[in-house]
């Protein structure tokens, strides 16, 4: 698991400490500026724009980096000073009347007291990614018409949650001061008594230390009532009748989006103080971060650390952030990583310039502590949805057909070295030509998503899922006899016939039919096993659909 966030007191303690070390820098770093300044007078006209340059160059990462530590005045003055020698700089034409003025203003903004003058932020409290696992997610629902509400609770605790049914905001109410659930479900229309749910939803939200997963349902079907729910935080809306394998599927999401492990960040920053800044930030936020200082080790630390996003400085000497982008472009492996400009960078055009050959984001030193912390959340957290999105079954979520298979293979092998049984389910919806035809692909699919959720709701961590083919799936479960497998396969089975689905107004429920194979019977290799697996399948499908054999 992750290191532990720092405690805040310890957080703004290593804050301060950096930004005492960087007031030691102003107090050396401006003086030196001024006499470089003094310089420039005596000069030819070659060597003084040479010099222009480099104070300016100075100028922008003081610009850039004062702020962020909290000394934002100077952070604005310097920048003042950087955009006027760019301006000379571009032109290429420098009176000496206007370089004195320059010097002299220089000569003043180095003579100012290094004070700190912006209270420190602290870092966004964003949800932690370290919320302890609980067996069960407690799931209230809101719903004034009994049937469905209650329709709803069964279905969801057939797929493994805990839910409760509320018909009266009262009731709803005393719950909550019970037990706060892991999330809510809550209808629009509550009837004629009581208030509109999306408004009692609001103030809830509101009461709440943090608000909870808020999923909507309701008979309305519009534009308006959709942008109310996302204006009262709603993370889904469903209308009836509600498929509730859909919104268990979302639930799903929002449940993962919670507990994932922390999000890897990768920095690169030649500033060695900003680059302990920002760590500490993130740091702070319950992300792992890595500082690279060095844009040449960019290859060794994107392969150890594997980052799920790129924080990357303008200007550094050597190689510059757009270039370095560039070159992590080159391989597709790192595509989907997003690539963010850390910049004392103000000009549009430039900006635009960067982004256009590689990037994805720029943020603007100075940078508040929650701009950044928000900024990557964001991009880490769809940056993640899109990599699982990639690596596995778009429909189910479960593994893809080769990667199921492989796992056939090193769980036998683990089977084989610890002498504990393993054992392997193969799974088939029954009949499912028929589902098809008579209500449509779509609910087809629907019927395929359920059971992928069911099982993962039902089975263990340890265990292995996959989608074996179009309606079959695969399931291997370590340190299981082929009793226990039974067991808990004659348990899905059941709850999966259970479940009521949904499809152009009438409802349907599916069956199922699986063969299970184990190792204790002699150890194979992973072929034979499926084979077992699937010769029992084929006794269950003859023996009458709707069993486990
Ligand atoms: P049995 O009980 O013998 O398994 O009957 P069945 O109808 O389930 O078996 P069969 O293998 O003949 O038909 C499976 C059907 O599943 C055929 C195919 O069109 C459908 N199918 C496969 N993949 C998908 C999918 O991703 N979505 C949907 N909606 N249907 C799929
Ligand atoms: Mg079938
Ligand atoms: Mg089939």
């Amino acid at each position: 698991m992750a290191e532990r966030p720092a405690p805040t007191s310890e957080l703004q303690h290593q804050l301060q400490l950096l930004s005492e070390k960087f007031a030691a820098r102003l107090t050396q770093e401006l003086p030196e500026l001024a006499s470089k300044a003094q310089l420039l007078l005596a000069a030819d006209s070659e060597t003084q724009l040479q010099q222009l340059r480099s104070l300016r160059d100075q100028l922008h990462k003081l610009a850039g980096a004062a702020g962020t530590f909290g000394f934002a005045s100077i952070g604005q003055r310097a920048r003042d000073l950087e955009q006027q020698a760019t301006h000379w700089l571009e032109s290429q034409r420098l009176k000496d009347q206007d370089l004195q003025a320059f010097i002299d203003q220089l000569q003043q903004f180095a003579a100012q007291s290094v004070q700190n003058d912006t209270a420190p932020s602290n870092p966004a409290p964003l949800r932690s990614g370290l919320k302890a696992e609980t067996d069960t997610h407690c799931i209230y629902i809101l719903e004034d018409e009994i049937s469905v509400g209650e329709n709803m609770r069964l279905t969801l605790g057939n797929f493994g949650y805990h839910a409760e049914h509320f018909s009266r905001i009262a009731d709803f109410d005393a719950a909550l001061q019970r037990r706060l659930p892991d999330a809510l479900i809550i209808d629009v229309n509550l009837g004629d008594n009581e208030q509109n749910g999306l408004v009692y939803a609001a103030a809830l939200q509101q009461r709440l230390e943090q608000p909870l997963p808020l999923l909507v349902i309701t008979t309305k079907d519009d534009f308006a009532t959709r942008l109310e729910a996302v204006r009262v935080g709603a993370m889904g809306y469903f209308t009836k009748p509600v498929d509730i394998p859909q919104l268990e599927n979302r639930l799903e999401r929002c449940f993962t989006q919670q507990q994932g492990e922390p999000y890897r960040v990768l920095i690169v920053d030649d500033d060695h103080d900003l680059a302990s800044r920002y760590s500490l930030i993130l740091r702070g936020a319950n992300m792992l971060v890595e500082v690279l200082e060095s844009p040449a080790g960019i290859f060794a630390a994107m392969s150890r650390f594997n980052p799920e996003v790129v924080l990357l400085d303008v200007n550094m000497p050597g190689c510059t952030g757009p270039e370095l982008a560039q070159i992590i472009r080159f391989n597709d492996d790192w595509l989907r990583v997003p690539i963010i400009y850390l910049s004392a960078e103000t000009n549009i055009n430039r900006q635009m310039n960067a982004l256009i050959k590689a990037g994805d984001d720029f943020v603007s030193k100075p940078i508040s502590d929650n701009a950044l912390v928000t900024t990557v959340f964001s991009r880490a957290q769809r940056a993640r949805l899109l990599s699982i999105a990639l690596s596995r079954d778009s429909l189910t979520g479960l593994l893809k057909h080769a990667d199921i298979k492989e796992q056939v293979g090193i769980e036998l092998e683990r089977a084989q070295r610890s002498g504990k049984p393993a054992s392997l389910a193969m799974l088939d919806i029954d009949l499912f030509k028929k589902v098809n035809d008579s209500y449509g692909h779509v609910a087809g699919d629907n019927v395929i998503r359920a059971l992928a959720n069911l099982l993962r709701q039902r089975l263990r961590r340890v265990d292995s899922l996959g989608r074996y083919g179009g309606e079959e799936f695969l399931v291997v479960l370590p340190d299981c006899t082929a009793e226990q497998a039974m067991r808990v396969l004659d348990e899905i089975r059941q709850r999966f016939a259970e479940l009521h689905f949904i499809a152009g107004g009438s409802e349907f429920s599916v069956t199922l039919s699986a063969g299970i194979a184990s190792t204790e019977h002699g150890a194979q290799d992973a072929g034979e096993l499926l084979d077992r697996a699937d010769r029992a399948l084929y006794v269950a499908k003859h023996g009458g659909r709707n069993q486990v054999r």
